[in-house]
């Protein structure tokens, strides 16, 4: 936490603006909105799992349709798309970001097509803060005519281009779990450029209430909007986003620094115009057995690390969904490992976890 964010609460409280509604939500909107710029319109919501499963809604998903989504990321992604009764057709990663792979996307949508069966969105993924390759996606959005969703809750922060990650898509998400880079303990947020597309998603996260002095409803409702309280943290939370950023990328700098002269390990580089908020440093190792060496090694230490994303894919969930693989994302599945990542991480902590990860090496 920064320096505002309890002040921010106990304003709340003190005004009594204890509900899914009130100053800090909208203050937070608009603040999210600047900070993205380029038009952003933001619906706080209560996690960024409501936000994909709104921006499904709002894309016309439902029962039967399928929705393509990038095989190697957080569950959370896709789970939406079983909400509505639709199908996942997952698409693997290209090696320069490890996102949806544009050739692949190609293919799944020329070949679903085929069967009858377009698919209804895209869902392509920041993962680990690098941006996805956005104009090879939105080019084949557009030469299709399939709107991206565009997930966003690892990269607030991130940029393509000198523009910020969160309004590449039709719609965007963002997340503000415990874990990303900036946090309301949970909550979520969608983006769009149309102001009555951000009226919608309200709507839905408010119970689909229509305009009567009584309790009326001609649709199905969720409660999916964020409290007041913790807009509230998110507030104090917009003005330490940019130093949470320089501080993840600064743990990334310190492991290529000290690591990266090791033949063993390969670390993710920016391309040209990609600006990673570097949310998790990731390396990549030879094999699976060196990957576990360096795994246990830290562990031995008190030292916490963690496997990649396993492809969605594989996961037994979504076992019998289409899938298009190359097998980029099952080697990054093997072969990665998440180092510690926190922005409170000190010269001393990262100096112990270099020392530590070359000696199990
Ligand atoms: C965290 C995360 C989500 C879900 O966000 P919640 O706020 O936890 O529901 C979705 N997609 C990705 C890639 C995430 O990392």
């Amino acid at each position: 936490m920064g320096e505002s964010e309890q002040q921010y609460v106990k304003e709340a409280f003190d005004t009594n603006w204890i509900a899914p509604l009130g100053p800090f939500v909208n203050r937070f909107e608009n603040t999210i909105g600047e900070y993205i710029g380029d038009g952003a319109q933001v619906a706080a919501l209560s996690s960024g799992t409501a936000a994909i499963h709104l921006a499904l809604k709002l894309l016309g998903v439902s029962h039967g349709d399928e929705v393509i989504c990038q095989s190697f990321t957080f569950s959370a992604s896709a789970n939406p798309i079983l909400y509505l009764g639709a199908t996942p057709v997952f698409v693997d990663s290209e090696n320069l970001t490890w996102n949806i792979s544009p050739e692949l996307l190609e293919k799944a949508i020329v070949d679903r097509t085929a069967l009858g069966k377009k698919p209804k969105a895209i869902i392509a993924v920041h993962l680990y803060g690098m941006p996805y390759m956005v104009d090879e996606i939105t080019k084949i959005s557009k030469k299709y005519e399939i709107p991206v969703i565009e997930d966003s809750a690892e990269a607030l922060g991130s940029s393509y281009k000198n523009k910020k990650c969160g309004n590449f898509g039709d719609i965007g998400i963002l997340s503000f779990n415990g874990n990303k880079i900036i946090t309301t303990s949970g909550g979520g947020a969608l983006i769009t450029n149309d102001i009555n597309v951000k009226k919608k998603a309200v709507f839905f996260a408010t119970q689909s209430r229509d305009d009567a002095p009584h309790y009326q409803h001609s649709e199905v409702g969720f409660n999916y909007r964020m409290s007041n309280v913790l807009a509230g943290i998110g507030c104090g939370q917009m003005e330490v986003l940019d130093n949470r950023v320089s501080a993840r990328r600064n743990n990334f700098d310190f492991y290529r620094n000290n690591l990266g002269h090791l033949q063993e390990l390969k670390f993710l580089e920016e391309p040209n115009g990609f600006y990673s908020n570097r949310w998790l440093s990731c390396i990549l190792t030879p094999s699976f057995e060196i990957r576990e060496k360096i795994r246990l090694g830290l562990l031995e230490e008190d030292i916490e690390s963690r496997p990649l994303w396993k492809p969605l894919h594989l996961q037994p969930i979504f076992k019998n969904s289409p899938n298009f693989t190359n097998g980029t994302s099952e080697e990054l599945f093997e072969r990665g490992l998440c180092l510690p990542s926190g922005s409170n991480l000190n010269s001393e902590d990262l100096d112990r976890i270099v020392y530590t990860l070359k000696k199990a090496l």
